[in-house]
Formats: C-alpha cells, structure tokens, sequence
C-alpha cells in the first residue's frame, strides 16, 4: 500500500522555552505521566478546578458510544464559575474586559461589573419568558453585551446560537430556523473599517422569516436609525432596567450550553452541540495549561471574533472562569491603521496574545516595520490557531512580534473538540515551528493510515482521537445520524459496524504526520490532499514551501485534474509588500518559485502553475477556502460561497485566471 501522506518537509530548529517561564509553569512534564497513569482521573482533577454545586458520580459514561456524558450527575452553573465565584473570593474590582471600540472609545468592566450586567440580562431574558433549555440567537459585533449574552443565557440555561456578526440574512435565517430560537440578541450595528455597519436590517430580513422568534433584543452601539417592531426591545431599556440580583440555579453537567455551527470551510456549517460540565473543565484547564495564565498579573488577548468557537472558549468561558483580565477589540486589524493591534498591545500591556495565522501572514505581507514601530515588551507568550501556521510565519511571528524570544504554542483544535487538544506546554515543550507537536495531557490523538492503524514515526496519514474528552461535541444538533456519519464512520468500531469491544475512534477531517521524533505536523483538510503521480501530497507542506521564499506572504496550492500526473500542483501566491511583481519580474518571480518549491520538497512537489494573487479566498474566520481555488484551476462554476468573506476575491482570481500564465515545463 503507498503512504497516506506523503512526508515532505524537514524542519530541523527547535526552541525550548525560555528559563523563567519553564520555572514558573502553571503546568510541568509531570501532567503527562499524571494523565497517562489515569486519564479518568486526572480529567476529574481537572474539574476539581471549578465549583460545583453537586459533585458526580461517574466521570465518564462511555456505555453508548459515540454519544458520552462527562461528569454524570453533577450541577454546576456556567456563569456562576466565571463571575460570582471571583466576586465572591473579593475579586470584583478586578478588570475582566478593558474593551477597545474601532473608533477609540473605551470600556473598562470588572468581575463585579461583568456579573451585574448579566444577573440583569438573565432577568430580562426570563421577563421575556425564555426558560432553560430555550434557544436564544445571538448576532452581535464585538462588545462586551456579547460575552454578558453569553454568560446570561449559560446562567439560565437557555442554549446560545451565537452567528457571526457579518453573516447574511439567509445565514442567519438557516441558523435560526434549525435551532428554533426563541430570542434574537443583536445590535443596531457596530464599527468596522472606519464606518458604522448596520446589523439590525439583517436581523429583521432573517426574523420575518423565523416564526420561533417571539422577541428581538437590540443593544445600541453606533445611535444609527434602525426600523422598529412590536418584538422589538431596546438593550438598555429592558436589560439596564432589570434587577441586579439574580441567584444562579445549577444545571446538570450534561445540560446543553450551546449550539455552535462550524466554519463552513469544507462542507455545509455543522450545528455542533456542547454541554456544561465538560465543557467547562476542559476550556478553563487547557486555558491554565496552555497560555500559562497568571490571572493577577497577565492582559490576556484573543483577537478572534466571539462568533467563533475560539472566541466563545478563549474569550468568554476559558479566561473568565479562570479570573482572567483581557483585552476585546471591536474592530479590524488596519482601523485606522496597519499598526492598531500593536498599539493595543502596548496601550493594555498585553502579556498574551491568541491569534491566527491569517493575521500573521497579513501582517508578514504589510511588512515587519509596522509591529518594529511599536513596543510590544509587555508580551511573554504568543498562540496561534485557526490553520497550520507555516514554518516560515511562526519564525516570522517569534521575530517581530515575539522580539526572537517568546514562546508560541501552536493549538491545534475544532469546533466540535471545544477547546485544545494538542499544543506544546509553553513550560515543557521545545518547540518546532509548524508542529502542534504533543496531545495535551488527558488527550489521546494519533495519526492513521487507511486501515486505522497508526503510523510510525515519519509517516503521514489521517489525524485520529482514540478516547473521549470531557470538551467533546455531544452530537449535530437535529441530526445524530450525520453526527455519526462524519466523524465516527470512518475507522473504529464505528466503521466496522459497531461491534462492542472495538474502540469508537473519532475522525477529525485533517491529515497529519508524525516526524522522526514523533511530534505531530497538522497537513490540512483530508478532503483538500493532492494526489500527483500516485503520491498524496498535502497542500499545507507545499504552502509552507511557497511560504519560506522571502517574497511570499501567503499562499494556497489546490490539486487540478492533470492529462499525464492525475492531478497537478497550481498555487495561488500573495507576494510580500517588497516584492517586485510588474512583467518580467513577475515572471521571473515565478519561475523562481516553481524552481524553490521543487528544491525543498523534491520534485514531486513543483506547481504545473503558480498564480501571483492580492488575495485569497477565506471563510469568514480567514481560514483559506481550497475548493473553490479548485472550482477556479478546473474551470468550473464556483460551488456554495456563502460562507465566503470577500465574493469579489473570486473575480480578481477569476480574470487573472484566465489570462493567467501557464508556465509549463
Ligand atoms: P467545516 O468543518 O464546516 O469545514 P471548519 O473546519 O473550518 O469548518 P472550525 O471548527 O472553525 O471549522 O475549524 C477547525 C479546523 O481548523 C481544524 O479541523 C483544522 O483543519 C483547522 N485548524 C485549527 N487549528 C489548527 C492548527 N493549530 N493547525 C492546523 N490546523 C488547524
Ligand atoms: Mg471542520
């Protein structure tokens, strides 16, 4: 049998973490050996770590697979861990959210605050007859309503549906509709690109559609006219009115938190199901171990949108339960200027930052100058998450943003896994640029080949989780059946019919490799692999290539039907601020690109084409949309955008296309 993923890339400088923190770690080696003794029991440690009002009785019930129950029998309240426990504890002064409008308005709100605003919350919503196990929508800009939404819904048990803020109506509307919800938390809009952006018209095009909706809730934020309905309340009417006491009630550790569809990079958004107490010792454990948060002296800053699943564990029930203060931005990385983010940075003394690789290379394409122009002494640890990050951007982001000397954890993680499941230790790990390197402690991921067994070291093939964790999806929210089918089919006792005694093995979509050391290197989506002359090439080794030439930034490759190899490499590539680009030049460019690429990785890698791009197409939390790349360098008409960003991308890449030079050898 020929290899699953061909294993091309040699990355050979690794950096271990810097004295200090190694001495100071929240988390050592010893977690690992703690975890693999008793895995059980080490999770139920780790839920230890919040207040439960009462204790389970089983850790895991796993007797009917793959739908599990974490925690069984125990109560606790989401909202209560993150807010009451620290006011409690006389931390109420504490910053929670020093909160940054686009336009340079500012918000400072402590625990104390932060927990007012959602016992009001909690009582407006109950006033509008919302009770637990109700679903309530929530399409809101970057504001702090938006985690106190959040928190106020996980309070009285109603089920969040949070939808990205730039979504269309018929997004919405499907969003709404497949979760029946009952309540719309919106906005009448918020600031983006240096103007105000209108999200209530939206909200009405989507509500007119959605006969669940009994009420809308609408928080001011850009004082624009906005059209009216009897569902229609204003946020500071009924919310800031209501009374500020409210006694959290527990919920059973399985009750469900909420429903969160996925991206939408590679198939039709997934309504992914998360439960209570799982969920919430899984997202504040990896919170502590990974980012090695110290709550009385880190600023903590996730720059993900609070519509992403990044965003509801590593903004709102990560940091929060765990006491954290942390920055929220409201707007885009270039308002009013490419450097803002490090301005942020070093207004709030940022100490960790969490953000993707999208915005690093972005970053990478504006040019080092801009972060050079600011001081950004205050960091001591950097993450990255969203997508592999090229070896060449995680350099890139240790240099000028880390100073060439700051740890990063590269997290690899998913919607459905709800939080980390594998990332160095920032205390433990030596780290390799590219490599997610190890399963956190308590997680059991490996990589297979077609038949499920595992690789050896040095082979590639399909990312696998072989035991539950406490942050798992409990299923597709209306469709068991599908939940089955994507992730439990594929290998495992699920693939073979279910027989007991075989192991339900988990299929995350991804392929992966393991290197001579064993650590793990994330390859990209399974369903975006190339196959050329009967190797499976995966496009993320490829890109990295492209990625590791001084004049690249950015860069996707796609597998387009080929006469003679099956398939052939074409690249799409965003050259760097200083690349020269025009004529000759750029063709030139090319040549040197197709020639670079074949010497890195070996000739089987060397693109039949590569295409100089402004831009990419990207989901709209920036991950690199391939297929219709792929709908592009096969001549076809594109396949379902509406997750895309930016539709006039397509056009750019489109007409360039199709003059487009085929450099053929
Ligand atoms: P859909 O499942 O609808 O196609 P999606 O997979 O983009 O959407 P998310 O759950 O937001 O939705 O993304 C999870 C995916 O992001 C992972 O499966 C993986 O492909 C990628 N990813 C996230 N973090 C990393 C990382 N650190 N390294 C490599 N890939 C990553
Ligand atoms: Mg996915």
């Amino acid at each position: 049998m020929s290899e699953a993923l061909a294993n091309l890339l040699n990355e050979t400088r690794q950096f271990p973490p810097p004295a200090e923190l190694a001495a100071n770690a929240n988390v050592t080696a010893d977690a690992y050996d703690e975890a693999a003794a008793d895995r059980l029991a080490f999770w139920e440690r780790q839920a230890g770590r919040l207040a439960w009002a009462k204790q389970w009785e089983q850790v895991l019930d796993w007797s009917k697979p793959p739908f599990a129950k974490w925690f069984v029998g125990g109560q606790l309240n989401v909202a209560y861990n993150c807010l009451d426990r620290h006011v409690e504890a006389g931390r109420g002064d504490k910053v929670a959210i020093h909160w940054e409008g686009e336009p340079g308005d500012t918000r400072t709100i402590t625990y104390a605050e932060l927990h007012r605003l959602t016992c009001q919350a909690a009582n407006a919503l109950t006033a509008l007859g919302v009770k637990a196990g109700d679903r309530v929508a929530i399409y809101l800009p970057m504001v702090p309503e938006a985690a106190v939404a959040m928190l106020a819904c996980a309070r009285i048990g109603a089920t969040h549906s949070v939808v990205f803020g730039g979504f269309s109506a018929d997004a919405l509307t499907n969003r709404i509709q497949d979760a029946t919800a009952k309540v719309v938390i919106t906005a009448d809009g918020g600031y983006r690109r240096g103007k105000p952006s209108a999200l209530k018209p939206t909200v009405d095009e989507a509500v007119a559609n959605c006969p669940s909706v009994e009420h809308v809730l609408v928080v001011r934020r850009t004082g624009e006219e906005v059209a009216w309905s009897a569902k229609d309340h204003w946020w500071h009417e009924t919310v800031e009115t209501a009374s500020t006491e409210h006694a959290a009630q527990p919920f059973d550790a399985e009750h469900p938190l909420f429903i969160l569809y996925t991206s939408g990079t590679t198939a039709r958004p997934k309504g992914i199901l998360h439960t209570t107490g799982g969920y919430l010792t899984q997202t504040s454990y990896t919170t502590h171990a990974v980012f090695d948060l110290k709550p009385e002296t880190d600023v903590y800053w996730c720059t993900a949108d609070i519509g992403w699943v990044t965003g509801h564990s590593y903004i709102v029930y990560g940091p929060l339960s765990n006491g954290a203060t942390q920055v929220m931005y409201e707007g885009t990385p270039d308002t009013p200027h490419k450097g803002r983010f490090w301005e942020i940075v070093d207004k709030y003394q940022v100490t960790i930052l969490y953000t993707a690789p999208t915005l690093i290379r972005t970053m990478m394409k504006w040019g080092e100058d801009i972060p050079a122009g600011f001081d950004l002494s205050s960091l001591r640890l950097l993450g990255s998450v969203g997508e592999p990050i090229n070896p060449e951007a995680w350099i890139w982001y240790r240099q000028h943003v880390g100073g060439g000397r700051l740890p990063i954890v590269d997290t690899w993680w998913q919607t459905e896994t709800g939080a980390v499941m594998i990332s160095p230790l920032p205390g433990v790990t030596e780290a390799k640029p590219g490599s997610a390197m190890t399963p956190l402690p308590g997680v059991v991921a490996d990589v297979v080949d077609d038949q499920g067994q595992s690789v050896p070291n040095g082979g590639g093939g399909y990312l696998v989780l072989r035991e539950p964790w406490p942050s798992m999806l409990r299923t597709i929210w209306g469709d068991d059946n599908r939940f089955i089918e994507t992730y439990w089919s594929r290998f495992g006792a699920g693939a073979s019919g279910g027989g007991s005694g075989a192991d339900w093995i988990y299929f995350a979509g991804d392929g992966a490799k393991k290197d001579d050391d064993g650590h793990i290197w994330l390859l990209g989506r399974v369903d975006d692999v190339m196959l050329v002359s009967g190797h499976n090439i995966s496009t993320t080794e490829v890109e990295s290539a492209l990625v590791s030439h001084p004049s690249v930034a950015e860069a996707a490759v796609v597998g387009a039907t080929d006469p003679t190899t099956g398939q052939a490499i074409v690249a799409f590539a965003i050259p760097r601020g200083s690349a020269d680009t025009a004529g000759a030049a750029g063709e030139q460019l090319i040549a040197d690109l197709r020639n670079h690429v074949a010497k890195t990785l070996g000739p089987i890698a060397k693109p039949r084409q590569i295409m100089l791009v402004p831009e990419l197409p990207k989901t709209r939390s920036g991950k690199i949309m391939r297929r219709l790349l792929r709908d592009v360098a096969e001549n076809r008409s594109l396949g379902d955008v509406t997750t895309l960003q930016d539709s006039s991308v397509m056009d750019l890449i489109a007409s360039g296309m199709s003059g487009g030079k085929s450099d053929e050898d």
